[in-house]
């Protein structure tokens, strides 16, 4: 499951060369050129992680970032801003904005990854590649394997993502239109019944081992992972 990181730069230059360096980490990088082509992206699919040139051709990166958190969807979309301003008030301004972290071009790509890093395993566990394990029930992410003691459970591609999801916010109320912007990372789209159908497909895949019971219905609310 890779991190989708969405680059909004409107130099090809420095575009290209953090798209190579987020590629070559093992994220998937989407392209935007303007704050406008941005949004587009945004509304088609959630990303994982934005990084935001500060000075965009139609609008600024404080700005865009300013809309990015006053929206539902897109309040706690993790954003790094970048900027060939140093001045301290422009760092604090950057901030203030809503920015998660900030960094001053020129930057070497090796201290940028790592700050993606930092920030995708603090704000999205569930593109960290760490095991989890609720009530006996272990989901490996590099492995792609779920089990239950000795018993390997079958799970399709999209159960997988959907359990991992719910395990990372146990005993949460998880609605349809939260599981379908962190599992399929696009509301706009699909049908929020789709849920309805892949979570009964899970619970089929866990019975074996009777971990289907963790997946609570909740009425009018959306779906709840048991902590145990
Ligand atoms: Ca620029």
């Amino acid at each position: 499951m890779n991190a989708k990181v969405l680059i909004i730069e409107d130099e090809p230059a420095i575009r290209e060369l953090i798209a190579v360096n987020i590629r070559h980490a093992g994220y998937t990088p989407i392209l935007a050129v303007d704050a406008a082509s941005a949004r587009r992206q945004i509304d088609a699919a959630l990303p994982d992680l934005i990084l935001l040139d500060w000075m965009l051709p139609d609008q600024s990166g404080v700005e865009l970032t300013r809309r990015l958190r006053a929206e539902a969807r897109t309040r706690d979309l993790p954003i790094i801003l970048l900027t060939a301003r140093a001045e301290e008030s422009d760092k604090l301004q950057g901030f203030d904005s809503g920015a998660d972290d900030y960094m001053t071009k020129p930057f070497s790509p090796r201290e940028l990854l790592a700050r993606v890093r930092a920030l995708l395993r603090r704000s999205a566990p569930e593109a960290s590649q760490d095991p989890v394990e609720i009530g006996g029930l272990r989901l490996e992410p590099d492995t792609f394997r779920v089990t239950a003691g000795e018993q390997t459970l079958k799970l399709g591609p999209t159960e997988f993502r959907l359990l991992h999801y719910l395990m990372r916010y146990p005993d949460r109320v998880l609605s349809r239109g939260k599981l379908l912007d962190g599992v399929w990372g696009d509301h706009v789209f699909i049908e929020e019944r789709t849920v309805d159908v892949h979570i009964r497909r899970l619970r089929l895949a866990l019975q074996p081992s009777g971990h289907e019971r963790l997946i609570e219905t909740v009425r009018g609310g959306g779906y709840r992972f048991l902590p145990a």
